[in-house]
C-alpha cells in the first residue's frame, strides 16, 4: 500500500458528520446548510430532468456555465476571465485545489499552508508530491508574523495556500496581509492557490479582497472556489479554478484524467444561480450575518468564549474549562451527552492545540435555537 498516505488521517470533518448521524446529534461539524438552495436553481433542475444534458458535458465545463461563470467572476474578482481560456469547472472546491496542486508542484518541492488550516491542504501537498512549510496564524486575530513567512519563502516555496475567507477561524485576510504575501510571491517567483468558497460570506465591515486582483498577481494566481455554499448546494459538487492560460492549460490535463468532468445536469441547473443579480448575494451576506449574531448570542449567554468570525460560516469556541486533555474526546462526548455536533480544534492546527472546537452556523434558525438550547447544558 501507497506509503505518501501515512503523513495524513481521513478528514476528522467528515469523520465528525458520521459520528453524529450515529447518535443523532445536530450536525455543526461539516459546513453545510439544512435548508434548501434557491428555488430558480431547483426548478431548472427539474427542467434539466426532463429535458437534459444528461451525458458528458465539455471536460473544462458547459459551455454556456463557464461564460456565465466569467461574466460573475469577472465582476467581483475585478480581472479579465475568458471562458474559454481562464476555467476549469470541477467537482468542487476539492478537486480545484487538487487540480491546482498537481498542476504546478514537482516531487519534492515545498507549499506553504498557514495554520490553523482547512484539513485538505496537508493532504492535497503530500499528494501532489510537495512537503508542507506551516506559518502560523495567532489568536485572537490570526495575523501572521511579517519575518515568519519572509523566512519561509527563502525555503523557495512552489506555491502558497489562502483560505480567504478563512476556515477554520473566520479571519478575512486585510488588503494591506494580502499586499505583502504578494511582494513575497512576486520576489520570490511562487504561486498563490487560493480557496475562496466563502467570498460571498464576509461581515461588514470587513471586504473581500481577492488576491488575483492585485498587481502582478494575476499571473500567479490559482483562484479555486465553489458554487457550494454561495448557493446552498454543497452536495452537488460544482466548483471551479481560474487562472492564467498556460496555468489553465495544465489544470485541463489534470482535470482531464482525475474525473472527465463534472456533472452535466447540476451544471446547467446551476447557471440559474450564476445568472442572479448583486441583491442575491447581499441577502446571502445578510441571512448569514443574522445567523452569525443569533449564534454568538448564544454562545455569550452560556458563557463560552470563542474567537468573533468576520467571513465565512464557522466559529472557534474557547472549551479550555471543560477540563479534557484531549479536543476529540471533547468532540465525542459533546455528541453523546449534549447533542450537538463540532471539529475538535486539533484537526486543523500544526500545533499541539487542544482547546477548540469549531461550530459551524448554516443552519436553519430553528436548528441553530436548539442546539444552542442543548448547549445551555454546559453552564
Ligand atoms: N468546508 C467544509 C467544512 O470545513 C467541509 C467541506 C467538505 O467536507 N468537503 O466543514
Amino acid at each position: 500500500l501507497s506509503t505518501r498516505l501515512d503523513g495524513f488521517t481521513d478528514s476528522v470533518i467528515r469523520r465528525m458528520t458520521r459520528i453524529c448521524i450515529k447518535y443523532g446529534g445536530i450536525n455543526l461539524s461539516q459546513g453545510f446548510p439544512d435548508f434548501d438552495p434557491p428555488k430558480e436553481i431547483t426548478d431548472r433542475l427539474k427542467k434539466v430532468a426532463n429535458e437534459g444534458p444528461h451525458q458528458y458535458s465539455v471536460t473544462w465545463g458547459a459551455q454556456n456555465f463557464r461564460e456565465s461563470l466569467a461574466k460573475k467572476q469577472e465582476k467581483y474578482m475585478g480581472i479579465h476571465i475568458n471562458p474559454d481560456e481562464n476555467i476549469v469547472v470541477t467537482c468542487g472546491s476539492t478537486e480545484a485545489m487538487m487540480t491546482a496542486m498537481m498542476s504546478v508542484c514537482n516531487p519534492g518541492d515545498k507549499v506553504i499552508v498557514f495554520s490553523p488550516f482547512y484539513e485538505n491542504y496537508t493532504a492535497d501537498t503530500i499528494l501532489s508530491g510537495a512537503e508542507p512549510i506551516y506559518v502560523q496564524l495567532k489568536p485572537p486575530y490570526f495575523n501572521f508574523d511579517k519575518d515568519e513567512l519572509r523566512r519561509a519563502f527563502t525555503q523557495r516555496p512552489k506555491a502558497l495556500i489562502l483560505c480567504n475567507p478563512s476556515n477554520p477561524t473566520g479571519k478575512v485576510f486585510s488588503r494591506e496581509e494580502l499586499e505583502y504575501i504578494s511582494s513575497l510571491a512576486i520576489e520570490f517567483d511562487t504561486f498563490v492557490i487560493t480557496d475562496e468558497v466563502y467570498e460571498h460570506i464576509v461581515f461588514p465591515p470587513y471586504k473581500h479582497t481577492y488576491i488575483a486582483s492585485l498587481d502582478g498577481m494575476a499571473e500567479r494566481t490559482i483562484s479555486c472556489s465553489s458554487l457550494s455554499k454561495t448557493y446552498s448546494i454543497t452536495g452537488w459538487r460544482l466548483g471551479y479554478v481560474i487562472a492564467d492560460k498556460k496555468i489553465i492549460e495544465q489544470c485541463k490535463k489534470v482535470h482531464d484524467f482525475l474525473t472527465v468532468g463534472a456533472a452535466a445536469p447540476l451544471q446547467e441547473a446551476a447557471v440559474a444561480g450564476l445568472d442572479f443579480d448583486d441583491t442575491y448575494y447581499e441577502d446571502l451576506t445578510k441571512l448569514y450575518d443574522r445567523k452569525r449574531k443569533l449564534f454568538l448570542g448564544g454562545l455569550d449567554e452560556i458563557g463560552l468564549k470563542y474567537f468573533e468570525p468576520q467571513g465565512a460560516y464557522y466559529v472557534m469556541v474557547d472549551i479550555s474549562q471543560f477540563g479534557f486533555d484531549n479536543d476529540y474526546d471533547f468532540a465525542v462526548w459533546l455528541i453523546k451527552n449534549i447533542g450537538v455536533a463540532g471539529v475538535p480544534g486539533s484537526s486543523f492546527f500544526r500545533e499541539d492545540v487542544n482547546s477548540y472546537i469549531r461550530f459551524h452556523f448554516a443552519k436553519k434558525d430553528e436548528t441553530l435555537k436548539e442546539a444552542l438550547k442543548r448547549l445551555q447544558k454546559l453552564k
